[in-house]
């Protein structure tokens, strides 16, 4: 009697070029400068960040340029314990959704200068950025978030963003 495979090893890798279009060339033109450019919905002004060109619940072109701010707050959050493979944090650390000041949907960073136990949503946070030479038409420019300083953001602030 055989055993069932319940495992493989598959090494496999794909190369692959994306070409950006209209919107997204506009925002990694803007966060190599360390600006972040979102578009404005007309329909419901709903702030995408990166924007794509459309806002997918109204279906409607977005072509209203809005400059984010690069501070923002922590809408929810998970500690990562485990190590996997091509880890770059030193477990434990922190990931969080950020809803930055003037966007409508969440961005994706890690929370660093807190103690983990001591992240918490509604926690004001700072982009840190990478220095202005090294900066590429990437997200990577910006390192991690750090605490601001400011007073939590009260539940309200945020309750639509989670
Ligand atoms: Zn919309």
């Amino acid at each position: 009697m055989s055993e069932a495979v319940k495992k493989i090893v598959t090494p496999i890798s794909i190369e692959y070029t994306i070409t950006p279009g209209a919107a997204p060339t506009k925002f990694l033109r803007g966060i190599k400068e360390g600006r972040l450019l979102g578009q404005r919905c007309p329909k419901c002004s709903k702030v995408y960040l990166p924007p794509r060109g459309s806002c997918t619940v109204c279906a409607v072109p977005t072509v209203e340029e809005v400059e984010v701010s690069d501070q923002g707050t922590v809408t929810t959050f998970c500690v990562v314990n485990i190590p996997f493979y091509g880890q770059v944090q030193e477990i434990p650390y922190v990931c969080a959704a950020v809803v930055l000041d003037g966007a409508d949907l969440p961005c994706f960073g890690v929370v660093q200068e807190i103690a983990v136990e001591e992240v918490r949503m509604g926690l004001r946070v700072q982009a840190v950025w990478v220095a202005p030479e090294e900066r590429g038409y990437t997200l990577e420019n910006i390192k991690y978030f750090k605490p601001s300083g400011q007073a939590d953001a009260p539940f309200e602030s945020y309750r639509e963003h989670l």
